[in-house]
């Protein structure tokens, strides 16, 4: 069992978001839920990637080539894979990934939540996706999707794709009441 997080390259502000992802990490390891991230050790990535290490958990990295000098790799992961582009990266973390777990970052962070969200409104794969609201940051970006519902671009069904709470440990027990019994069903980008 493995959960893909997606979090931001830098660390943001407040400890709490550093503090969030730390808990996310050693929550992941004792329950034996391996993590698959992009590979760097910058940000929050990095404080997750360092978290799980230290507890002893199984990480798998993939980075694209050309950001390795940017996210620098982390050099204690359990596997590090090395692709050639950003497509190649998050398919091949989708492919590793049971469920997609989203926590607070920048624009690439949303970027890749949106994905696993909308290919599972598609019908790509029934992975879980779960949004960790660490703090109140996702609470404006819920309102406002809650607004795409009531203008009619969203349906509720797919909505409640995206699992939201502030609570790691609820949320991760909300995910794993979705997680399919088998993954092969996954379709890569190049499917798309
Ligand atoms: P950010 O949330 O912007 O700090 O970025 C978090 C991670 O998303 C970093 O590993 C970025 O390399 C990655 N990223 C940035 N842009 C994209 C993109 N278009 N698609 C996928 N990942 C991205």
């Amino acid at each position: 069992m493995r959960i893909c997080v997606y979090l931001g390259s830098s660390p943001g502000h407040s400890p709490v978001y550093r503090e969030a992802a730390e808990q996310v990490g050693r929550l992941l390891a004792e329950r034996g839920i391996g993590l698959v991230y992009g590979g760097g050790t910058v940000g929050l990535m990095g404080v997750i990637a360092d978290a799980v290490c230290a507890a002893g958990g199984e990480v798998i990295g993939v980075i694209p080539e050309a950001l390795r000098a940017r996210e620098h790799d982390h050099p204690g992961l359990t596997e590090l894979h090395v692709v050639k582009t950003m497509h190649e990266r998050k398919a091949m973390m989708a492919q590793f990934a049971d469920g997609f777990l989203c926590l607070p970052g920048g624009i690439g962070t949303l970027e890749e939540i949106f994905e696993a969200w909308c290919w599972s409104q598609l019908g790509y794969h029934e992975k879980p996706c779960g949004l960790l609201n660490v703090n109140g940051f996702y609470t404006p970006m819920s309102t406002f999707i809650d607004s795409v519902v009531q203008e009619g671009f969203l349906q509720p069904r797919h909505r409640a794709m995206l699992l939201i709470d502030d609570d790691a440990k609820v949320l991760l027990d909300r995910m794993a009441q979705y997680l399919p019994p088998q993954t092969e069903h996954w379709l890569g980008a190049e499917d798309l």
